[in-house]
């Protein structure tokens, strides 16, 4: 067995590496990876060298998305054997702190998540991780959906967040990844009229065959004006911001209902903007924000593998490990055709 990684060597530099092969200590499984999404974190690190204050220092190892197969287990696991397909819940928490311990681990401070600086990411042939963060995968879920369970686990947090239920209406800014799987998370939430907009045509294809009731295409349209049309001038009972603009951001006041809620999902590459608060607060409608995800993996993975949620459809492009330069070019010059692509390892 051997073990390789691809690493960014630099701005749009990536080359694939061959790594000691990693052994798994107590409480802890050895994965032979098999599927890798890629997300725009990925990408925005690869062009960028950072994001916010996760600064890239040295070779590094991207992807956060991930499933394979168990081929080893160190001392004291119990619940997972060898031959077991898992899900990787890509962050390692302190389990100690107060946020661990009321249940929203995602604020823990000492967080070690994968591919955030200064944690090395997954684009690798094999991995060892804590058992505790390992989802075991039934038969009805394919390893390429179960790397797609982190991305919709997001998805079903902003719906959650936004009480997303039977018959909300729903309207969605973004139709990349974290919007589509926001849009399964809220039609499987039971939301009956959704509303997803984007300025790329394809993207918005995909959102229709998905299940979204209506689309706005914002390069061709007036997204107010749509939204009020399409709501009979009340606005959307709940309105997802995924595509992470300072436009879209600054919009969501205007589209969302009186009583109604904003869920901030996509984060605006600015940190100070006008933003409308008065309309807010003339309405009482309320705004709450996500970061990443928490007690979702299990969910997920049931909604998928009952059918509840057909996570497979939103991905576009599939690649080689050998591929991994070429796939990350796709990503950032394709930007119109790219809706979701996952890394074979093979
Ligand atoms: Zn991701
Ligand atoms: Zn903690």
């Amino acid at each position: 067995m051997t073990n390789k990684a691809a690493f960014m060597t630099d701005l749009e530099k990536m080359e694939i590496r061959e790594i000691p092969m990693p052994v798994p200590g107590d409480g802890e499984i050895l994965v032979k990876l098999e599927y890798v999404g890629i997300c725009g974190s990925d990408v925005h690190y690869y062009e960028y060298g950072r994001i916010g204050d996760f600064i890239v220092n040295g070779d590094f190892i991207l992807g956060h998305e991930c499933a394979g197969t168990v081929v080893k287990t160190g001392n004291g696991v119990k619940t997972l054997r060898e031959g077991d397909r898992v899900a990787l819940e890509p962050g390692i928490t302190c389990g100690e702190c107060e946020f661990c311990k009321t249940g929203r681990y995602n604020l823990c401070p000492d967080v070690q998540f994968l591919a955030t600086p200064p944690y090395q990411g997954c684009f690798e042939n094999y991995i060892t991780f804590p058992e505790n963060m390992a989802f075991k995968l039934p038969d009805t879920v394919s390893s390429k959906e179960g790397a797609l369970i982190e991305p919709l686990s997001v998805g079903l947090e902003a719906a959650e967040q936004g009480n997303v239920t039977l018959g909300s209406s729903v309207l969605i800014l973004g139709a990349g990844c974290i919007g589509l799987t926001t849009l399964l998370a809220c039609k499987a939430h039971g939301a009956t009229d959704i509303t997803v907009v984007d300025v790329i045509p394809k993207r918005l294809d995909k959102a229709l065959e998905l299940g979204a009731t209506n689309v706005i295409d914002a390069s061709q349209e007036d997204v107010l004006a749509a939204c009020q049309k399409l709501t009979g001038g009340e606005g959307a009972e709940v309105v997802i911001e995924t595509a992470g603009a300072v436009k879209t951001t600054q919009q969501t006041p205007y589209l969302v209902k009186r009583g109604g809620t904003i869920v901030l999902v996509g984060m605006a590459p600015q940190d100070e903007f006008d933003f409308n608060f008065s309309k807010l607060m003339g309405e009482v409608a309320e705004i709450k924000t996500i970061f990443r995800y928490k007690n979702l993996f299990g969910k997920a993975i049931k909604a998928v593998s009952t059918g509840l949620i057909d996570i497979s459809k939103i991905v576009t492009h599939e690649f080689g490990f050998e591929e991994i330069a070429h796939a990350f070019d796709v990503n950032m010059h394709q930007k119109n055709d790219v809706v979701k692509a996952v890394i074979r390892i093979n």
